[in-house]
């Protein structure tokens, strides 16, 4: 395996060296990552996305360009997309599930979808994941943190499908000690389902596909449509999953509940017949501008 060096540049730029895998569930792989680049490592808040690197057949870990002394990311991606097409890495959106402090250590856990022939490389990799593998990790970072303003409403909604689930199971364990919140989270069967710890109180709605041969995102849209939302007090929402299914539960919000678009916290996990390295829609781009609307 092609040695690494520990990074210490102000880009959180590291190399991540598996250490452990583990089936959870059908569905869902649990893959634990160590090395030398997670000494030190914070997790500050829940819901914390980032960037994984995946190498090229042929390649035992990705090719990505030294991280500039300065930081500055411009420069870093300007050299990432410069590395040939054969070559660079595939790169893909995952959240971080856990940091263990005592070893330095994440867990990151991967949905398995599709087939050998139409999942991603992110979804290949992780089905033969093994001990020593090399992945590289850009993040967490405040140029895609956006804090979550988790008890701040009187209650909390939280929907997504499998792939939001490791963001939920973070959201679930932060949520404070009698904050009221319900998670809708569609799966793909009954065996994906797993506990969420947390303190709040907060009641789990699971969603199976194969009950209904649904198609992504259909029983989570169904299912808020139906849900019954306090009388009074104010609401926050969070979303994530097939963008499709995201974009219709947002604007189910908005426009039949009445909730600002605000207090809504939306992102399309992954687009049905594209990848993440397909360009954006124009769909895409407009809720970028709003996400960034929002943020300022
Ligand atoms: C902020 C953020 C956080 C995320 N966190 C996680 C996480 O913690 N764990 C996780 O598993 N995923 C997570 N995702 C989703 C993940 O990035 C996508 O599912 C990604 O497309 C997987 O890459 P891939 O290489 O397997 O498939 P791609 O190459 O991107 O896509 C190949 C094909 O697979 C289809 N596809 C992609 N994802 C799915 C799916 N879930 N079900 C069915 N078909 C699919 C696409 O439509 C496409 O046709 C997150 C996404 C974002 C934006």
């Amino acid at each position: 395996m092609q040695q690494q060096t520990p990074r210490t540049a102000s880009l959180p730029v590291r190399y991540l060296q598996v250490t452990a895998v583990r089936r959870l569930s059908p569905h869902l792989v649990r893959v634990t990552f160590g090395g030398p680049d997670l000494a030190g490592f914070r997790l500050d808040a829940p819901d914390q996305q980032v960037k994984l690197y995946f190498p090229r057949p042929g390649r035992d870990a990705p090719r990505l360009p030294e991280p500039p002394a300065d930081g500055d990311l411009m420069r870093w991606y300007q050299a990432f997309q410069a590395i040939p097409e054969d070559e660079r890495p595939w790169m893909r959106s995952y959240t971080v599930r856990a940091h263990h402090p005592g070893d330095d250590t994440i867990d990151i856990d991967f949905v398995l979808h599709g087939t050998d022939t139409t999942s991603g490389p992110a979804t290949r990799w992780a089905r033969t994941a093994a001990p020593g593998d090399t992945l590289g990790m850009f993040g967490p970072s405040a140029y895609f943190a956006r804090p979550v303003p988790l008890g701040t409403a009187d209650w909390t909604l939280l929907a997504g499908d499998e792939t939001a689930l490791p963001a939920i199971g973070t959201l679930a364990e932060w949520l404070p000690a009698g904050a009221r919140a319900v998670a809708y989270i569609e799966v793909a069967e009954v065996a994906d389902e797993q506990p969420l710890d947390t303190r709040a109180d907060l009641t789990v709605r699971w969603l199976h596909r194969d009950q209904r041969a649904a198609g992504p995102g259909e029983l989570l849209v169904e299912a808020v449509r139906a849900a019954r939302f306090p009388a009074a007090g104010s609401v926050f929402a969070w979303l994530a999953g097939e963008a499709g299914a995201v974009r219709a539960l947002r604007r189910h919000l908005v426009e039949d509940r009445g909730l600002a678009k605000r207090d809504i916290d939306f992102t399309g996990y992954w687009r049905r017949s594209l990848s993440q390295d397909d360009a954006p829609t124009e769909e895409d781009l407009a809720e970028a501008r709003e996400r960034l609307a929002d943020a300022r």
